[in-house]
């Protein structure tokens, strides 16, 4: 059964459920460059009840502190850097506690600076990323002659790939490299097709990660949402129970994937993507959310006010 939060009581019912709530950000906190109504007044009431809140992100770009930056630009300072899992740091958690890579071990990256941060935060060295060498492809580029592709590292164990808004031929070619040993591993902060940007919509990660994936024949695993790669590194740092914990989010087949796919609840709300009609329709369905309401900011209204 979907219940639609409209009322004091099913709003206090809703809350006495969770003491976890992780967020999606664009169309849940704010849409493009404005912050929704009531969303300082409910995050602040939700940590004055005692709620842990974590804000989950596909976007590999940027590091937790970058992140922390946009909560301030939107007036969200009662936000701190353990609060946030941008998927650039759910892979440094994922490589670190969950497939317990070895510090002594490289990783190759294929991305920006978000994710060059989060794994040298972690202890990681790094490889190609951001690396103007790379970066800058010589217009003569030649592949034999390309020191990235010549000089394979034999202490990269792991390739890392996430949006890189600079990715040219040659660190697709290097990144192949590495690719070619089995015993590389493959992982991926994110594989979203597209993502929305100040009315356009431009290629996410799962654009390049899927050129590697073409020219190596292998398949990474994901650690943006819905995988469950990002919830358990979420989990691996946080520790909750995901029968106390709930998604709010504003995508079906990703925020509410994540979390049904998690055994959490689901609260969909209508500020982003998805239509009312679309939420009734899938009733009784198996994607059917918990929970829906217009806005975050509901939750704060109709308890408080
Ligand atoms: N990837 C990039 C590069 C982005 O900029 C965004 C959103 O801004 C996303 C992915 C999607 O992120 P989210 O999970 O916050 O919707
Ligand atoms: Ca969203």
């Amino acid at each position: 059964m979907t219940v639609k939060i409209e009322t004091k009581q099913q709003a206090e019912d809703f809350l006495a459920q969770y003491d976890y709530f992780l967020f999606d950000c664009d169309g849940v906190l704010w849409l493009g460059d404005h912050l929704l109504p009531k969303v300082t007044e409910t995050l602040n009431f939700l940590k004055a009840s005692g709620k842990k809140l974590i804000f989950v992100t596909n976007n590999s770009t940027k590091s937790r502190e970058a992140y922390l930056k946009k909560f301030a630009k939107f007036g969200l300072t009662n936000v701190s850097k353990n609060e946030i899992f941008g998927s650039a740091y759910a892979s440094a958690i994922y490589i670190k506690k969950i497939l317990k890579l070895s510090t002594n071990k490289k990783i190759f990256v294929v991305g920006e600076h978000g994710i060059e941060q989060e794994l040298h935060e972690l202890g990681y060295s790094t490889i190609g990323g951001t690396d103007p060498e790379l970066t800058n492809m010589p217009a003569d580029f030649n592949a034999l002659e390309a020191p990235f592709i010549k000089n394979v590292d034999p202490a990269v164990s792991l390739v890392l790939a996430g949006l890189d808004t600079r990715i040219n031929y040659y660190k697709l070619a290097a990144a192949l490299q590495y690719l070619h040993d089995p015993a590389v591993t493959f992982l991926a902060t994110n594989i979203d097709s597209t993502f929305p940007n100040k009315g356009k919509v431009l290629p996410g990660a799962g654009s390049i990660i899927q050129s590697i994936a073409y020219a190596s024949g292998r398949t990474p695993r994901s650690c943006g949402k819905p995988n469950q790669e990002m919830m358990e590194a979420i989990k691996a740092e946080h520790g909750f129970d995901p029968a106390r914990a709930v998604m709010v989010g504003d995508r079906l087949n990703t925020d509410m994937k994540f979390g049904r796919d998690g055994g959490l609840g689901t609260l969909l709300v209508l500020t982003g993507i998805e239509p009312e009609a679309r939420v009734v329709d899938l009733q009784g369905t198996e994607e059917e959310v918990k929970y829906y309401a217009s806005k975050l900011g509901d939750l704060y209204e109709l308890v408080v006010e």
